[in-house]
């Protein structure tokens, strides 16, 4: 299957990204992912990135769809995979248009995870990753069973994304509802939206979506 997981940040697009990487047998792309590597490798993109992700805005179009591009020539790629954090904007979802279309592989779905605004703040000030095995945390709704210890792989280390704050969350969820939310109109028009109440627990979420699925896929 080739999918889009929509919402805006904090809706838990990534930890039910991850969910069906190990359920359903499909590779994750997510820009945010592939752009923080590239500040981490300090790669010319990655150069580019770096403020603008810290202050909470969009990297270019050009930039992301760049990235894109060349990720769907990979093989790992060729059995489905799930985009997370891309389109997030409209040039960008013509893009991928384009881009699959010459690959005559077509979209078979957008899962839209609807959360409240509260909500998306309080769940990205809290949360926080494993530094050695990527398993996601947060500090209130779902803490490390043993207190400073990752449950998936025993790392003692974890850390937390600069643009996961207060402020720059703001900037995010305007750029979220300006750029991103049109996008919503635009795969319900052409049939493929499937909304889905993000509000829920991880697992309660992810059931929804493997409904949705079968759907799309019946
Ligand atoms: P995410 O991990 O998806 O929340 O993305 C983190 C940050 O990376 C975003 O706030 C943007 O600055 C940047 N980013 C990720 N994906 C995109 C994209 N498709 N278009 C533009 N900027 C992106």
């Amino acid at each position: 299957m080739r999918l889009i997981v929509l919402g805006p940040p904090g809706a838990g697009k990534g930890t039910q990204a991850q969910r069906l990487v190990a359920n359903h047998g499909l590779v994750q792309l997510s820009t945010g992912d592939m752009l923080r590597a590239a500040v981490a490798a300090q790669t010319p993109v990655g150069l580019e990135a770096k403020a603008i992700m810290e202050a909470g805005n969009l990297v270019p179009d050009g930039v992301v769809i760049g990235i894109i591009s060349d990720r769907l020539e990979d093989d790992d790629v060729k059995s489905g995979f799930i985009l997370d954090g891309f389109p997030r904007t409209l040039k960008q979802a013509d893009a991928l248009e384009t881009l699959l279309s010459e690959k005559a592989v077509p979209l078979d779905g957008v899962v839209l995870l609807e959360v409240d605004d509260d909500a998306l703040i309080k769940r990205v000030a809290g949360r926080f990753t494993c530094a050695s095995c990527g398993a996601g945390y947060h500090d209130t709704f779902n803490p490390t069973k043993s207190e400073g210890i990752c449950d998936a792989c025993g790392s003692a280390e974890f850390k937390r994304r600069p643009d996961d704050n207060a402020e720059t969350m703001r900037t995010r969820l305007q750029a979220y509802y300006k750029d991103t939310a049109p996008l919503v109109g635009y795969y319900y028009a052409k049939g493929k939206l499937k909304t889905v109440d993000g509000m829920a627990d991880i697992e309660s979420v992810g059931a929804e979506i493997d409904t949705a699925l079968a759907d799309l896929e019946g």
